[in-house]
């Protein structure tokens, strides 16, 4: 059995330490600050059943044209930083195109469907039941137009991948959602994804779960990762931490530390920010208002609305427009308080150009390993790429664990 580095206590990481552990390796879990504090704190909390096929760029060009002016709430951008993530972008619009997508899905649609059942013994386990409501989520529409739309995807998907759902109109919508003070045109209700109401709280369950089961939790520093001989070692709390192997599970951090080590990884970071508003009546489930953008759930914290994407590098000034007309547009149906914090939360959704996790071995370095990568679905993902991670860690391959490898994804390797 091997003692092994994992960098990074989000829920990726946290997965791949605990399916490590899980087979008798001595795992030392590694992070700079707190675990679950990033990208892993101020997601929406959906454990996403139904998200068979992972987020491409629309290709139509009234929507590309709502984008480009600025109508569309969903996706926003900075123009330099569109242009300084061009490449990676244009490999993305390439890989969008229907053929490729659905191949793309293909796959993700076998990581999607372990979902819940690799969350569930880690639930159970860590005690952590309180936090999680199994009970699905609604993606509501304004327009009948727009909710037609949705019914006929909702079938595609039930005959494509058997994804589950439901569907509601307005008025059986207001008698489930009594928080509701207005009718809708409908909602897709997708009956087999999961929440959470804390989703850093569901990350730190598991580490607890992780260190009672023997593993260690330290501080320190992945930017210092270095290898000297057959050990990989990076600085920390109290002196250096070592081992035989390191994965890298340091979500959009990820392309830093590999651009030391020769890897060219063409993330985009897709921005999201989350705030908590005061709310008389708590939502029975979290609710995806399509037309604006924005994910309304109920947290331990308050309502949260997390907002879709903006293309900004990671250093850029905070933007409240998605947030500010996704209140407005919350309004509208619900009864909203005030903000619980001063300034809203955001954080970075770690995207590849072809949509997929990386995950596996790296190609040029005996030891190292990556899992990377999780998008728009890394709380949903982290377990199950944590265990294929493990499995290809022991040497089990599989024509999944293929289709993620680094070897494959990253030839610009130096
Ligand atoms: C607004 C928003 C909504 C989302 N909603 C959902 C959702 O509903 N469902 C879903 O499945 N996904 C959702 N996501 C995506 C999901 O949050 C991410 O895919 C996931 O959190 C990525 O996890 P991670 O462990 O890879 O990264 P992170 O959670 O960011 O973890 C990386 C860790 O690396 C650590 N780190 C970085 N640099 C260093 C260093 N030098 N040394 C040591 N440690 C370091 C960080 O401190 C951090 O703890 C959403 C994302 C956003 C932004």
């Amino acid at each position: 059995m091997a003692e092994v580095l994992v960098l990074g206590a989000g829920m990726v990481g946290i997965g791949t330490a605990l399916a490590l552990q899980a087979r008798g390796h001595a795992v030392t879990l590694v992070d700079r600050r707190e675990p679950g504090r990033e990208t892993s704190y101020g997601n929406a909390g959906l454990i996403q059943r139904e998200a068979v096929e992972p987020y491409a760029i629309p290709r139509e060009l009234p929507t590309l044209w709502r984008y480009l002016t600025g109508q569309s709430n969903d996706v926003t951008y900075h123009l330099r930083d569109v242009f300084r993530f061009a490449p990676a972008l244009w490999s993305y619009f390439r890989a969008s195109a229907t053929p490729r997508h659905r191949a793309i899905a293909r796959t993700y649609a076998q990581l999607i469907a372990r979902s819940t059942d690799d969350h569930a013994p880690l639930i159970a386990a860590a005690d952590a039941e309180g936090l999680i409501r199994r009970a699905g989520f609604y993606q509501v529409y304004r327009e009948a137009r727009a909710f037609d739309g949705a019914t006929r995807e909702a079938e595609r998907l039930r005959q494509t991948y058997g994804v589950a759902s439901r569907l509601l109109d307005g008025a059986a919508l207001m008698v489930e959602e009594p928080a509701l003070r207005k009718s809708l045109a409908g909602a897709v209700h997708w009956t087999d994804s999961w929440s959470t109401n804390d989703p850093a709280a569901l990350v730190e369950a598991y580490v607890r779960l992780f260190q009672a089961r023997g593993g260690r939790l330290v501080t320190g520093d992945a930017a210092g990762l270095e290898r000297q001989g057959n050990v990989w070692r990076v600085p920390g709390d109290g002196g250096a931490f070592e081992a035989a192997a390191a994965v890298v599970a340091l979500g959009p951090w990820s392309p830093d530390l590999l651009a030391r080590f020769g890897y060219r990884v063409p993330m985009v970071w897709k921005r999201g920010y989350h705030r908590h508003f005061e709310h008389p009546t708590p939502l029975n489930r979290p609710l995806m208002d399509v037309a604006n953008g924005v994910v309304l759930s109920s947290m331990q914290q308050g309502l949260r609305m997390t907002t879709g994407a903006e293309i900004v590098a990671r250093g850029g000034s905070i933007n409240p427009r998605q947030l500010e007309r996704g209140r407005a547009a919350a309004r509208e149906i619900l009864e909203l308080g005030e903000p619980v914090e001063a300034q809203p939360w955001f954080g970075h959704r770690p995207c590849m150009p072809d949509m997929l996790p990386v995950v596996g071995a790296a190609p040029l370095h005996p030891g190292l390993w990556f899992n990377f990568g999780h998008g728009h679905q890394g709380l949903t993902l982290g377990p199950t790429t944590g265990e294929l991670l493990a499995e290809l860690f022991d040497g089990e391959d599989s024509a999944l664990a293929q289709a993620l490898s680094p070897a494959r994804r990253l030839p610009a390797a130096a």
